[in-house]
């Protein structure tokens, strides 16, 4: 019989958590020696180091902090606006990553590309209205389709490892179940399109999936990738472009301080802000912080539960005990989100292959067995929270029996920090403090660990709204972008 070997029911205690002053611990930088992660230790990357030795940029007319998702698809979105702007003059923008390229969340994440669909459309509406609720999902659904889109017309989906199989969304207590379905049913009367989910009662998830819960429910909108290798496909083609976009990166060269320059006789020219590094320092007159669990390093009234909390995830990569065909090529989401997985198909499903060609399950979750803490204000992942690893290690066992061996140790566990916010929104927009611009500072971070489905979509925004600074033209706000997520909307008692 499947079990759940996981704590249950510990979203309302970890939430509670999250403002906890006693856990809270003074803004840092990534660490130097981070855990391996699959995505990281699997692809002969030429990139990890790049621009990491050498004479460091002096210049830039745009500086990117961060090379995850988030910066990198800020320089892709920067170089499209200027392609299709047919701009005169290229401008330059440099890439500062304290570590490898991309090292951070997006390097070592669960690596599903799921948008929302419906699930807490319910709580949505009710604290922010019917409209934003509707473009809470609908951001979603155009960052999926606008990443799937990018690699098609590309021809990306082997280079990325694209798998679209679908998402399966267990849902282990009643609860959940019934909540569940009163978000479907008023996302549907909201308009959003939901027709292709499809629900499982209790019989035939038992029939199809071995397993006894409440239900689940299927949508064919969920996809897997390789993270790290879509970002360096996004970096090749921002790159692609010096006539619009000449774009460079330094890697092990964190930003250690921000500073604003008297424009009145210092000589740098007409840049208003020097990024200083260890290795020198840039001059520049736009900044986007794309730092997200780091954030409030360089921002320190991004501290706290108002601003960024930084928080640790866990992954591990397990060997299946039976071949693919006896799982699902889906994504698989359950227990309030705590635990999500997939197992990755193989090149070669061959019958009768050797164990090595059972499929690998990249499983993430288990914080809700670090209870008080949850992971919170927790920015090390150079290690592994035992508690959580054990968590993990029982979990597939005990879920499928059969289909993973009891007590076999994963093949790789990592860690990585997320970086959360009260409302589990990104901050997306001008640096602000106190109702304060930061001139030509912005900022796109804090995806309370769901940032596969929205980074894309919140890096076009900034990156078109500082380019429309540059420019002086007026920036518009795109439909499917939800009001709060900006700066300057954000309710100060929300976020
Ligand atoms: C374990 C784990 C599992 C996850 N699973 C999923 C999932 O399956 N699906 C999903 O949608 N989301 C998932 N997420 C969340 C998702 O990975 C993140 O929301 C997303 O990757 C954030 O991208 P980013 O570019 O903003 O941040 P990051 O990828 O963290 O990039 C920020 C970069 O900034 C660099 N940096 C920070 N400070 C400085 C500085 N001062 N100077 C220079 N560089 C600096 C960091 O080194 C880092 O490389 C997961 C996250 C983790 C950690």
């Amino acid at each position: 019989m499947s079990t759940v070997r996981v704590p249950i029911r510990r979203l309302q205690a970890a939430n509670e958590a999250f403002t906890n002053h006693e856990l809270q611990r003074p803004p840092s930088l990534p660490v130097a020696n981070p855990t391996n992660s699959f995505w990281l230790d699997s692809t002969p990357s030429g990139m990890a180091k790049e621009g990491s030795t050498g004479v460091l940029t002096k210049d830039a007319d745009i500086c990117i902090i961060g090379s995850g998702i988030t910066g990198v698809s800020v320089a892709y979105h920067i170089s499209k606006i200027l392609q299709e702007k047919r701009s005169a003059k290229p401008l330059t923008a440099t890439i500062l990553e304290s570590r490898d390229f991309c090292s951070g969340a997006t390097g070592r994440n669960g690596g599903h590309l799921c948008p929302a669909i419906f699930i807490d459309f319910k709580d949505l509406e009710s604290r922010y209205g019917t409209q934003e609720a509707v473009k809470s999902i609908a951001i979603e659904n155009h960052t999926a389709n606008s990443i799937l889109k990018y690699i098609a017309d590309e021809g990306l989906a082997d280079k990325v490892d694209l798998v679209g199989g679908g998402h399966i969304t267990l849902f282990v207590t009643e609860k959940e179940y019934v909540e569940a379905t009163a978000d479907f049913e008023a996302a549907k009367e909201a308009g959003l399109p939901v027709d292709d989910v499809e629900w499982i009662e209790r019989k035939s998830m038992h029939e199809t999936y071995g397993i006894d819960f409440p239900g689940a429910r299927i949508t064919t909108k969920g996809h897997n990738l390789w993270p790290l290798k879509l970002v360096t496909q996004l970096y090749y083609s921002a790159k692609s472009n010096p006539a619009h976009l000449s774009l460079n990166l330094h890697t092990s060269t964190p930003v250690t301080s921000i500073e604003y320059l008297d424009d009145a006789g210092d000589g740098h020219g007409s840049r208003r802000l020097k990024v200083n590094t260890p290795r020198g320092s840039i001059m520049t007159s736009y900044i986007l912080h794309a730092t997200n669990a780091y954030a409030s390093y360089l921002l320190p009234h991004m501290h706290g539960p108002e601003g960024i909390v930084p928080t640790r995830g866990q992954v591990i990569a397990s060997r299946a005990a039976c071949s693919s065909e006896n799982l699902t090529k889906s994504a698989w989401y359950t227990n309030e989100g705590f635990e999500y997985w997939f197992p990755r198909p193989l090149k070669s499903d061959i019958e009768g292959a050797g164990e090595a060609d059972f499929p690998l399950c990249i499983l993430g979750g288990g914080r809700g067995a670090a209870s008080p803490g949850f992971e919170w204000y927790e920015a090390d992942d150079s290690t592994c929270n035992k508690l959580v690893g054990d968590a993990l290690k029982g979990f597939l066992p005990g879920l499928f029996p059969g289909k993973y061996e009891e007590g076999k140790e994963p093949e790789m566990e990592w860690s990585g920090i997320m970086g959360f916010t009260k409302m589990r929104d990104p901050f997306v927009g001008p640096v602000i403090k106190s109702g304060t611009s930061f001139s030509g500072q912005y900022i796109s971070a804090g995806y309370s660990g769901h940032g596969m489905p929205r980074a894309f979509s919140c890096a076009q925004v900034v990156a078109s709204m500082i380019l429309a600074d540059m420019f002086g033209e007026t920036w518009e706000a795109p439909e499917w972008l939800p009001e709060r997520f900006l700066t300057y909307k954000r309710d100060s008692s929300e976020s």
